[in-house]
């Protein structure tokens, strides 16, 4: 079988039916709940995938969060491929808010909707059902297909993480990661790193200020700093046609950290986040050169205060990859036979799983999947059939391409 009939073999009706599946399965993590977690959409995935005769790998990356792995093809045959998703949501929010049910799965009008339909069950479910059709179509591999179902991607990436010390995850030649982006072929993805800054002074009375240091005003010269830092940035990093430039936001902003806060004490320490957003360029070092530098100037600003930062969970750095790699050109032609479209170029607004599968691995990603870049995070959430359909399509093309025998 040639690979437009593998394309052609798409069932509409079985990946809406898998979709609406998996939206109606609610995963949002709520830590101290008990059973709020991925487990039993996990279970789901795991089963079909069984069922479907997929080599089946589960790696539990904390308890009741596991990871499932399905495989297609030969190790010793080529290069390996993984399409990957991830299977927890964020919280539907306000119910009340919502027009449909968050976790029912309507399909309306040409429209999945639901928590997760975008974000991104849609795109798993697209990659499930490509890699079905690859299977059911008998097709000979040049090595090997992944299909990876991830824990946790929406909070530290912990399934990301845990996938990059196993053995399949050290075995990884590519990914394409199914995140909603219109079907865009993704080259860049923004990096992210949440400085928390921390000052700290000397507690004393607010009658009385003389008498200690307070870290709150250096807060307030850090605040006044953010958007020359932002500036810097900006210069340091590259411009993209597909990437917002570099942002600094304060998101977070707290004092006393500790007890309780009164109206007349000066407390001995104050905090405020600051989101920094980064396109392509600068390594990790240099971001922090520039982090020191606004510090330092805060505290200047207040003698007898000491103001520094930590990155909270870590540096995802920006990631770039080159139009030349063998996954971009698979993807490229699988976007024209799934689609008898040219390919739309376009870039990740935030952080994904294949950040850290780039920062860790160094393996090329694609970033591509069904759904409007801005619904995630949305209520009345909803992912449109024909760019789900499509995707699939990509998908099985693209695989095909790139895992030529
Ligand atoms: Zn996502």
């Amino acid at each position: 079988m040639r690979a437009p009939d593998v394309v052609s073999r798409i069932d509409e009706g079985e990946l809406i039916a898998l979709t609406r599946d998996l939206v109606r399965i609610p995963s949002v993590v709520r830590p101290g709940e008990p059973g709020a977690t991925e487990a039993a959409v996990a279970a789901h995935v795991e089963q079909w995938m069984r069922k479907e005769r997929f080599e089946v790998e589960v790696h539990e990356v904390a308890p009741g969060r596991p990871n499932v792995l399905g495989i297609l093809g030969d190790r010793d045959a080529g290069p390996t491929l993984l399409l990957e998703g991830h299977t927890d949501v964020v919280t539907e929010g306000d119910a009340a808010l919502w027009t449909r049910a968050p976790f029912g799965g309507d399909l309306v009008d040409g429209k999945i909707y639901g928590r997760g339909s975008a974000d991104m069950k849609s795109g798993l479910a697209a990659a499930m059902i490509a890699a079905a059709a690859i299977r059911r179509g008998g097709i000979d591999l040049g090595g090997r297909l992944v299909v990876g179902a991830l824990v946790d991607e929406e909070g530290d990436m912990i399934g990301a993480k845990h996938l990059c010390t196993t053995p399949i995850g050290r075995e990884l030649t590519a990914a394409i990661i199914c995140e909603p982006e219109e079907n865009e072929i993704c080259l860049e993805q923004r990096g992210v790193v949440w400085a928390r800054v921390t000052a700290r002074g000397r507690m004393a009375h607010g009658a009385m200020p003389e008498a200690g240091v307070n870290p709150i005003v250096a807060l307030g010269a850090l605040l006044r700093e953010a958007p020359a830092l932002e500036r810097r940035l900006r210069k340091l990093c590259r411009r993209s046609p597909h990437l917002r430039p570099p942002t600094v936001t304060p998101t977070v902003v707290q004092a006393p950290v500790q007890g309780v806060a009164q109206s007349n004490v000066i407390p001995s320490m104050a905090q405020a986040t600051l989101d920094v957003r980064l396109t392509p360029g600068p390594d990790a070092e240099a971001i922090g050169k520039e982090l020191d530098a606004t510090c330092e100037r805060a505290q200047e600003a207040l003698p007898g205060c000491e103001v520094s930062w930590q990155a909270v969970n870590g540096f995802r750095l920006a990631t770039q990859v080159d139009k030349d790699e063998p996954i971009v050109r698979a993807m490229v032609k699988g976007v024209r036979q799934a689609t008898g479209r040219a390919p739309k170029f376009g870039g990740v607004p935030g952080s994904t799983d294949g950040t850290i599968l780039r920062m860790t691995l160094g393996i090329p990603i694609v970033t591509c999947g069904p759904g409007n870049r801005q619904i995630p995070h949305q209520v009345d959430e909803y992912v449109e059939v024909s760019e789900l359909v499509e995707a699939a399509r990509i998908y099985v093309a693209a695989a095909l391409s790139f895992l030529e025998p």
